[in-house]
């Protein structure tokens, strides 16, 4: 159900029931004010916080960019775009941010991109009761990403969602619905800008505060659009038929294969680099309750930053049940990406 209000707009009903007020910004449509401060000067993450609020339902992500089309005639003015985008009003983070602990980890249960502690976060919330499902990027046979509600570690035979696929992924538009279905809380993984975003939702609307209850963040470079990564890897020699894993590692992208590898340097990948990936210096996901990297540990485990007290409690379950196996993360060993990202940014300013 959505209908305008003489403060602004209220989407669904009962619980679910938001209210927006309508702040004019510029005289202008919010919409216009967010393509104007955000879209058109290269500001945007699609990281999707919009597109998972809009009452109307009509931003939507075409050809991978973020669009509102005839919003001239259909923005509702609720201002929710504006109030919840990261990148309006944009204080970028970095560093390493807060932390309990700062260990290495690696799954005895499950195969993941290094040692598949996003997922063991997930799945122990799960078991010790915090949430009843988590967010996953899954894939198909052309690697394209889809969004998969995990309620349960048996669904985790589902090989392709583990892993890291370097295009960008609607995760926050999936996390409006599991808001909507859940019972006990939703646990989510995402990039730093989509972690941002979810911090944005939840500092406006109590229902996103109430049950998002486990923000786990992934350590990022970067990321691309699914057109021209693809487009990149297949004139590479990529044949994603028999593509089995996505890496970058050491300033290398590597696709790896059931029969061979193609390795080439990922500054290659710097003229797809989106805009807003380039201004991004958030290499930790600082805003999370528990970041999970690969840099900072050895092969095969995941450098795992403990933040908040949720993402403690599930690293004491895990350490409880014996899921997993820890051992010593070095926190020195994010320097350089840390700096790479505000080095970046620095550099498209001065351009
Ligand atoms: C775009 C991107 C860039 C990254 N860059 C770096 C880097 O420069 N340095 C570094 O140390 N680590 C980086 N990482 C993190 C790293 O690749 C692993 O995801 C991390 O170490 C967790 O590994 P794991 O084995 O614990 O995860 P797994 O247990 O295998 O779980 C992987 C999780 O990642 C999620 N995921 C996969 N793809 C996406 C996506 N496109 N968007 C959102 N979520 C996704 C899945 O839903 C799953 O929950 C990056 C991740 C992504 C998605």
């Amino acid at each position: 159900m959505r209908m305008a209000t003489e403060t602004g707009v209220a989407i669904g009903e009962s619980e679910w029931e938001v209210k927006v007020p309508a702040k004019k910004l510029k005289n202008k449509l919010h919409f216009e004010n967010l393509k104007a401060v955000v879209m058109d000067t290269g500001l945007c993450s699609r990281c999707l916080t919009c597109v998972s609020i809009c009452p109307s339902g009509l931003i939507v992500t075409a050809e991978d960019n973020v669009d509102f089309p005839d919003y001239e005639e259909r923005c509702l003015d609720c201002g929710a775009c504006v109030r919840v985008c990261p990148r309006y009003d944009y204080k970028p983070l970095s560093g390493l941010g807060d932390y309990i602990e700062f260990i290495a980890g690696q799954s005895k249960r499950f195969k993941g991109q290094d040692g598949a502690m996003a997922t063991e976060l997930i799945v122990s919330a799960i078991d010790m009761g915090m949430i009843d499902r988590g967010l996953f990027v899954d894939r198909d046979e052309r690697w394209m990403t889809g969004i998969f509600h995990v309620q349960d570690a048996e669904q985790l035979g589902v090989l392709t969602l583990g892993g890291t696929k370097y295009t960008f992924a609607n995760v926050l538009p999936e996390l409006k619905k599991a808001v909507m279905f859940t019972k006990r809380g939703v646990g989510v993984v995402g990039t730093p800008c989509m972690v941002s975003g979810i911090r944005k939702l939840q500092q406006e609307f109590p229902v996103f505060r109430e049950r998002v209850k486990l923000v786990v963040g992934l350590f990022c470079t970067e990321n691309f659009h699914y057109e021209e990564v693809s487009r990149y890897l297949q004139e590479k020699g990529v044949d994603f038929s028999k593509l089995v894993k996505t890496d970058i590692t050491k300033g290398k992208f590597i696709a790896t294969m059931t029969d061979e590898e193609v390795k080439f340097k990922v500054k290659e990948l710097e003229e797809i680099l989106p805009g807003g990936c380039n201004v991004c210096t958030d290499f930790t996901a600082v805003e999370s309750d528990a970041s999970v990297g690969s840099v900072g540990s050895a092969k095969g485990f995941s450098t795992v930053v403990v933040r908040a007290e949720n993402a403690k409690k599930v690293i004491n379950y895990i350490r409880e049940k014996r899921t997993a196996e820890f051992g010593e993360a070095k926190p020195e060993e994010l320097d350089f990406l840390i700096g790479h990202k505000k080095k970046r940014e620095e550099n498209i300013k001065r351009d």
